[in-house]
């Protein structure tokens, strides 16, 4: 189904939005381009689903503003072959985006209902590449490790000694580090044969990443 000329408008505001904030990598602008947002918003914001803004979804969590999903997926370098590991399923958005550059996607996240709602979702897309889990992602997914990229999508103190321990060497992962209440730093993590090589991306604002499972 074509969009009404308004939604196409937006759809359009959109990627030129990605594209001033920095998002510049032809195969993500193309993923966020096929991955419809309004699909992952629901109710009270559907209407802003195109606009540059993080948005509230179920269970007190946000769906993250785009432009920082594009930077972030941009910062991960996901090829075509690699297992992705994503910390915090929220909506489903991000795993969503990311299922188109890589071959499959292990999402987590503690809320069973975003779980539940995000699975539909993929299904509904045809989003075939995708496993969502409920559990603590603070631990990881030892029974699926090593990954070749790891993104974390809610913020921790440090980078997870699990995590760090089940991604591949030569493998990367993004993660925002720093005190839940306040402006966090955007890291990527690089494994290399001796070690880990960090460097700092930008300032970003994650809600927390919170040990053990949710009510919900
Ligand atoms: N990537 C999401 C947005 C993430 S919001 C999207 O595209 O919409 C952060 C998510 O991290 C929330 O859904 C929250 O429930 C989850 N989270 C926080 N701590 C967690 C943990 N220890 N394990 C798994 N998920 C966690």
């Amino acid at each position: 189904m074509s969009d009404d000329p308004e939604t196409a408008e937006r759809k359009m505001r959109f990627l030129f939005a990605l594209r001033q904030r920095g998002v510049t990598d032809p195969r993500v602008l193309e993923a966020m381009e096929r991955i419809d947002r309004g699909e992952f918003v629901r109710g009270h914001f559907e209407d802003r689903a195109y606009d540059d803004m993080p948005l509230p979804i179920p269970c007190g969590q946000t769906i993250s503003q785009p432009s920082v999903v594009g930077l972030m997926t941009q910062a991960l370098e996901v090829g075509p072959r690699d297992k992705v590991l994503e910390i915090g399923t929220g909506s489903g958005y991000q795993a969503a985006v990311l299922s188109l550059l890589c071959r499959r996607v292990y999402t987590i996240d503690r809320h069973r209902r975003l779980v539940a709602e995000a699975e539909a979702l993929f299904r509904h897309l045809g989003l075939t590449n995708i496993t969502a889990l409920v559990a603590d992602g603070s631990r990881g997914l030892p029974e699926q490790a090593p990954f070749d990229r790891i993104m974390v999508t809610a913020a921790a103190e440090d980078p997870p000694g699990p995590l760090l321990a089940q991604l591949k060497i030569g493998g990367i992962m993004v993660v925002p580090v720093g005190q839940s209440d306040a402006v966090q730093t955007l890291i990527r993590v690089r494994r290399g044969e001796n070690g880990f090589d960090y460097d700092e991306l930008r300032q970003v604002r994650f809600v927390p990443l919170v040990e053990g499972l949710g009510q919900t």
